[in-house]
């Protein structure tokens, strides 16, 4: 006999499978696509073909920027990976989660899951609406409530914000621990060789970690999980495989998937079949990597006729580390790199694809990956609860073609030091100066740096002319926005 509380719990069972069935014919039956964001790692305005390099090819990216809509002015929320990432599930300015530490810097395999569990987010309202989600490749925004234990239960993680499916690395491709995650639990762990951690020097060595593991020395230090050790090699065939297989099983339904490759994060170690394919260095062959695997994703689309009707973004979580790779221009026109307020440090590639619905073209509307979030929540009907996504402006209406649709009239980024800095129209204000070279510092030039800078990015996109002492009205209008969007919680349009 089953008590009340089973019948229960086996009859909402039921009316919540007979639920999400319903809405997943919904979903279809309003036309509305499957949804792929892919996510690059540390790659720069100028690496792609479309945003005009000639020393490296990049034929899948330069598709979708034929196919779909390529935007010139776009930027991650942050010039460095967590906060960005953080941004693009929640659509929430990562600065203003200051007691999570979401305000500067990047977090290490030690952080506990840094997205609240209880706010609705891009995965978790897209799976409402009978989407199936994943998440494959880096993540980055931790495990758990407290210092995560990689032989038990990694939960809360990706699953408990609203993806049905996690498969990938804990942080990044440099750093302890180096093994892969599904779900909940670490792959191929053996049990009689448990993982120890420590990013503290002093408590590594007391208790005899490593900072080499999989073949190389990495940030941090550790002992253990050697059997669950990825092969640098294999990585991104391995988080493409588990892409093109998500869209296979899921070819019938509609899906969303976040697909966050490992390139062209150091150790920029690639597939021997690329290494040495660029002539341009081993960041320019990883490019080379990411390309085929972008393609190889692109083709399970075309290969299940579901290319038209699938919502495809690709963009980058921070700019370049470097704007010289033998003569490849990673950063193209612009000042700075990885972690700076400089264009530079967040400009990156921006296209959206979705052949049934956008008109292929070139956009110059100011955009962020803090965006993409409500973007692709419009594309999958899913009405906006007032609270959630509060800085993610919606930009279907312009990509479909809607000219009086608002947009985006200025947008914060944020250093790898947490210095903010606003645009508005093209003009840039940076409160101060010195503190734009992000965690590099900059050196004695940037110490003696005084005060605040004003630059127009249409006159000069290299950041060169300081226009402050002649512009001091419109230094004080940004200024203000910026004060603005700090002090309100909800910046996009309600
Ligand atoms: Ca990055």
């Amino acid at each position: 006999m089953k008590f009340p509380f089973q019948r229960l719990s086996a009859l909402s069972g039921c009316l919540l499978i007979a639920a999400a069935t319903s809405t997943t014919r919904a979903a279809e039956a309003q036309g509305t696509p499957n949804i792929v964001v892919i996510l690059a790692d540390d790659v720069g305005w100028g690496d792609p073909g479309c945003y005009g390099a000639t020393k490296v090819k990049t034929p899948h990216i330069d598709r979708l920027a034929r196919e779909g809509r390529r935007f010139v002015d776009g930027h991650a929320s942050a010039a460095v990976c967590t906060p960005t990432r953080y941004s693009l599930l929640t659509g929430q300015y990562s600065w203003r989660r200051k007691a999570a530490g979401l305000d500067r810097g990047v977090s290490n395999g030690a952080s506990p899951l840094l997205i609240p569990t209880d706010l609705p987010n891009a995965p978790s309202l897209l799976k409402g609406a009978g989407y199936r989600t994943a998440v494959i490749g880096k993540w980055h925004l931790g495990f758990g409530n407290s210092r995560p234990d990689y032989n038990g239960e990694l939960s809360p993680g990706p699953l408990e914000i609203g993806f049905h499916e996690f498969f990938g690395l804990p942080a990044t491709n440099d750093r302890i621990p180096t093994v892969f995650i599904r779900d909940h639990r670490v792959v191929g762990l053996d049990p009689a060789d448990p993982i120890d951690y420590a990013y503290d020097k002093e408590a590594a060595l007391k208790r005899g970690l490593s900072s080499f593991a999989a073949g190389r020395n990495r940030i941090g230090w550790g002992k253990g999980g050697r059997a669950a050790w990825w092969k640098d090699t294999e990585i991104s065939d391995t988080f493409t495989n588990e892409s093109v297989a998500f869209i296979e099983r899921n070819k019938e339904r509609r899906f969303f998937l976040l697909f966050t490759p490992h390139g062209v994060h150091a150790p920029t170690i690639c597939h021997p079949r690329f290494s040495g394919s660029s002539g341009q260095g081993n960041r320019a062959d990883m490019l080379h990597e990411l390309d085929d695997s972008i393609g190889r994703i692109l083709g399970a689309l075309d290969r299940h006729g579901l290319a038209s009707n699938t919502l495809v973004v690709f963009s980058s979580d921070n700019g370049a580390y470097l704007n010289d790779e033998s003569g490849h221009r990673p950063t193209g026109p612009f000042r700075g790199i990885k972690s700076q307020l400089w264009e530079g440090g967040h400009r990156v590639p921006f296209l959206c694809r979705w052949p049934a619905k956008i008109t292929p073209g070139v956009s110059e509307d100011l955009v962020s990956t803090l965006d993409i979030p409500a973007t692709i929540c419009a594309a999958a009907g899913v009405k906006v609860p007032e609270n959630a996504l509060p800085d993610s402006f919606n930009l279907l209406p312009p990509l479909l073609g809607d000219a009086s649709a608002p947009k985006r009239d200025s947008l914060v980024v944020m250093s790898g030091m947490g210095a903010l800095a606003i645009r508005s129209g093209s003009l840039k204000y940076l409160p101060d100066l010195s503190k734009a070279h992000g965690w590099q510092g900059g050196g004695k030039a940037a110490k003696k740096a005084k005060g605040a800078a004003l630059f127009d990015l249409a006159k000069d996109p290299g950041e060169k002319n300081n226009l402050l002492p002649e512009r001091k009205d419109d230094a004080e209008r940004l200024a203000a926005l910026l004060e603005s969007a700090r002090s309100r919680s909800v910046t996009r349009p309600r």
